[in-house]
């Protein structure tokens, strides 16, 4: 593949947008040597932002007891948790009466959105969604999974034919798909859900790192993130939106901190995010979480997406460039850095295998917890997905597709087979991953 065959926009050379940490980690090769580990599985989990690595470490002496104590730092640890929740929900452009509750993840998000549902409510979901956006609704409400169309375009129009049936008190979509990237035009199907009576919840896992959102305009009723793949790895996620449904929901989890008042024979609970955070929250999670809204919403408006554009668009065009490559619905509308493709012939994990092993890049293989949608797509084997985020430069880029090309003309240097249970070299000069971050310096 020559970049002479790319299209101009394709042609752009970007450098990474924000320092991310790792940037410079180095991983051994199964040939011997090493190279700087190439990042393309952003969708699954981001590295964490320079600035939110400075934030935890500038916090962490600062760190006590949250909500209980009296000692000063006790009560500086409080107030930090709850300008978090004031910068995520800022970062979303949340109402002004919506509540942001601090969960561990979309998954957790949307579980427990999905037991306030009240009862007897009708749920709408399209077979596109990861399984965090799928299964919690199928075990709380009665769920209508619709199949999926050809394209967003499509998928769009069937949810909205859906919901004009006035069945549905929920509508549960994902932003953009951790398939194909492909993004969904929120404000659109948030009215097209209020004007038949039902309201909008948003899997918000891979619309958020890469697009800014503005819940009050756009009219969504709730949206679900993971810090993890907002750069901040730190174990928080949020639920943020309206607060009715939730106040009078069963509290997610029993316990400290979810109640006014325990008496013998009673429990007064709490209102608003208390009800649902019971235990110890994850303060340091939360506030990384909120350091990584900051700076990506500091940065110019258009920035992130044009960032991604060029990325991706030379990831589509230098694969489909690639005779013996096929991408997966390279999605032509608004469409986030999320790039599937199959490798005809080849299983997609010995593929994978091969790319960490000889050039030190990593993706994802598998169905990406989206099944349905995988199998729909004829993924049935899987396929390998290479997404990109902030910290990700042209070169990446570029490195991945050079690999793919020599994969396919001279093939892999290294003979592969099954091993412990995944494809592998089957002479692999790499130590034990267990043991590599004590066999190595620190990075540069
Ligand atoms: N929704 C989508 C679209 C996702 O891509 C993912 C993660 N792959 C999730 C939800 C679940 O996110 P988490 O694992 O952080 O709960």
């Amino acid at each position: 593949m020559s970049l002479s065959t790319l299209s101009p926009a394709a042609c752009s050379v970007v450098q990474p947008l924000l320092p991310v940490v790792g940037a410079r980690t180095r991983v051994p090769l199964a040939t011997g040597g090493e190279a700087v580990y190439a990042n393309l599985d952003n969708a699954a989990s981001a590295p964490a932002l320079q600035t939110v690595a400075d934030r935890v470490a500038r916090v962490l002496p600062h760190y006590a007891s949250v909500h209980r104590g009296a000692g000063y730092l006790s009560r500086t640890t409080t107030a930090l948790f709850e300008q978090a929740r004031e910068q995520v929900g800022a970062f979303v452009r949340a109402r002004p009466d919506d509540v942001v509750v601090f969960t561990r993840s979309t998954t957790d998000a949307l579980d427990l959105l999905s037991r306030a549902v009240p009862a007897g409510a009708e749920v709408l979901v399209a077979d596109v969604e990861h399984h965090a956006n799928l299964l919690p609704w199928q075990r709380s409400a009665r769920t209508t999974v619709v199949r999926g169309g050809t394209d967003a375009e499509e998928t769009t129009a069937l949810l909205e034919a859906g919901l004009a049936t006035g069945r549905y008190a929920v509508l549960a979509v994902a932003g953009a798909s951790n398939v194909t990237g492909e993004v969904l035009p929120l404000r659109r199907l948030a009215r097209a859900a209020h004007a038949a009576g039902a309201r909008i919840a948003v899997d918000g896992a891979q619309l958020l790192p890469h697009r800014r959102v503005d819940v009050a305009a756009d009219e969504i009723d709730w949206i679900a993130l993971s810090g993890h793949k907002l750069y901040a790895p730190f174990g928080s996620g949020a639920l943020v939106g309206r607060r009715d449904w939730l106040d009078a929901a069963e509290p997610y989890l029993a316990g400290g901190g979810a109640t006014l008042d325990v008496s013998h024979d009673a429990v007064r609970w709490a209102q608003g995010p208390d009800r649902h955070e019971a235990g110890s929250p994850n303060v340091v999670g939360a506030v990384a979480l909120a350091q990584a809204c900051a700076t990506l919403s500091a940065l110019p408006a258009g920035a992130l997406e044009a960032h991604e554009t060029a990325l991706r668009d030379r990831l589509v065009a230098g694969l489909t460039a690639l005779d013996g490559v096929a991408v997966v619905r390279p999605h032509p509308g608004d469409a986030v850095g999320v790039v599937t493709f199959t490798v005809p012939g080849q299983e997609v994990s010995k593929v994978a295998a091969y790319l960490s092993a000889e050039h030190g890049i990593g993706v994802r293989d598998g169905r990406f917890c989206a099944h349905r949608f995988a199998n729909s797509l004829g993924l049935v084997e899987g396929g390998l997905r290479a997404s990109t985020g902030v910290g990700t430069g042209t070169a990446d880029v570029d490195r991945l597709l050079a690999a793919v090309e020599q994969f396919l003309t001279s093939g892999p240097e290294l003979e592969y087979g099954i091993v412990d249970g995944h494809w592998g070299p089957l002479h692999d000069l790499r130590p034990a991953p267990e043991r590599f971050l004590d066999s190595t310096r620190e990075p540069g």
